[in-house]
């Protein structure tokens, strides 16, 4: 099968005009048409931050974002609280001691979201105010945990602490208001729920985040944000910038906006619903709890007798489905589905169906073709369409 559908968590499918962007001639990073690129891109995603400050754009991956806002807001011996929910939880928190930042761990249970009395009861016992930051993620791509972020801002508020968000698999996939919850870095990636190849890391900045930066911070260099700050206020980037991925990103945006926000969080809202749906009527159990399920990636437990990832092999070489593995402890243990990209609900319910193929052929008693119905019903009742 050389045709491939991406349904893990990123990257994921482009659609053609953003894939097409890329193939635009070259420009001069530092000239009059980069400028305006980059500053149309750094407008376009304010919004999509739900922020009225500052989006600077890093020529990075994700992970590049994260060092950048952990080394750019703390320095050795400063306090940190990490919240982690996951493997990229637990990778935010190695960044931080990495660069000598004093971490404290607020544990969660796999599967489970960050507890909002939990972490506001840590941070009122925080009398001489040593917690400097906070960090949280938005939503674990390891778990298919999406953290409800208002709960957990409103703890945070009256302690006064820094706010550092991971939003990389998160963003622009449901709403996010990044100044009313009172956050003050969050940092995403090109190629997720905005569809763009990767590359980028986009970096939302508070006013209080660079005030802080000004004052304290660990050793940085290519990810000093302050730098890059400088360089926007010219259009310009400190060091070369991966310009095809900023072309593709500024066409990204603007068909994000006019699908409207609404629409898009409403599809991966939607192509959720559906898996879960099929998941359930399968017998297949979902490791995230409810209440806190992503709409970006879901994760399936693998069950009792079944090989994950001989499945997952089959889906891509005969099948022509990419599906994501278990990382860290959960290697093997789950299959995560990943929705983000120019994927359709017919690719979706074509997806499930060869996935219950392959559980068929594992040896898995399922009633065959009821998880597709399932989805298909979520998805007609959606169009309003009677499935009676
Ligand atoms: N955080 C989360 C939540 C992620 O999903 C990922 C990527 N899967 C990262 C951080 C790291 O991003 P990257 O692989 O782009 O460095």
């Amino acid at each position: 099968m050389s045709k491939q559908l991406l349904f893990i968590p990123g990257p994921v499918t482009v659609t053609e005009p953003v894939l097409a962007a890329m193939g635009k001639p070259m420009i001069d990073h530092r000239g009059p048409e980069f400028k305006v690129l980059l500053e149309s891109i750094a407008r376009k995603l304010k919004p999509v931050f739900g922020t009225s400050g500052d989006v600077v754009v890093l020529g990075s991956s994700g992970t590049g974002g994260l060092e950048a806002a952990m080394t750019n807001m703390f320095g050795p011996g400063e306090k940190v609280l990490c919240c982690p929910v996951g493997v990229f939880g637990d990778r935010f928190a190695e960044i931080a001691r990495t660069w000598g930042v004093d971490v404290e761990v607020l544990p969660t249970a796999w599967g489970h979201g960050v507890d909002a009395q939990a972490l506001k009861a840590r941070l009122d016992a925080d009398a001489k105010r040593e917690i400097k930051g906070v960090i949280l993620t938005h939503n674990e791509t390891s778990t298919g945990v999406q953290n409800v972020m208002g709960p957990l801002a409103d703890a945070i508020r009256a302690h006064g602490a820094l706010v550092l968000v991971d939003s990389v698999s998160g963003l622009a996939a449901s709403e996010f208001t990044m100044d009313a919850w009172g956050f003050d870095v969050v940092v995403a990636a090109s190629q997720k729920a905005l569809g763009v190849p990767p590359g980028l890391a986009m970096v939302a900045v508070s006013p209080r985040a660079w005030e802080k930066m000004e004052r304290a911070g660990g050793p940085r260099y290519y990810f000093d944000l302050r730098k890059a700050r400088e360089f926007a206020a010219i259009g310009q980037t400190p060091a070369t910038p991966p310009v095809s991925q900023c072309f593709a990103m500024d066409v990204a945006l603007d068909r994000y906006a006019a699908s409207g926000p609404e629409n898009v969080w409403a599809r991966h809202q939607l192509y959720t619903n559906g898996i879960i749906a099929a998941a359930q009527t399968l017998g297949l159990e979902l490791f995230a709890q409810p209440g806190v399920r992503s709409v970006t990636v879901t994760a399936l437990d693998v069950p009792a007798g079944i090989d994950g990832d001989a499945i997952r092999k089959t889906m891509r070489v005969e099948r022509g489905f990419v599906l994501g593995g278990g990382q860290g402890r959960l290697a093997g243990k789950i299959i995560r589905i990943g929705t983000m990209g120019d994927i359709s609900q017919t690719d979706v319910l074509g997806m499930l169906g060869a996935l219950e193929m392959e559980l068929l052929g594992a040896g898995l008693k399922i009633h065959v073709g009821s998880g597709v119905q399932a989805a298909l019903r979520v998805f007609l009742e959606a169009s309003q369409i009677n499935a009676a």
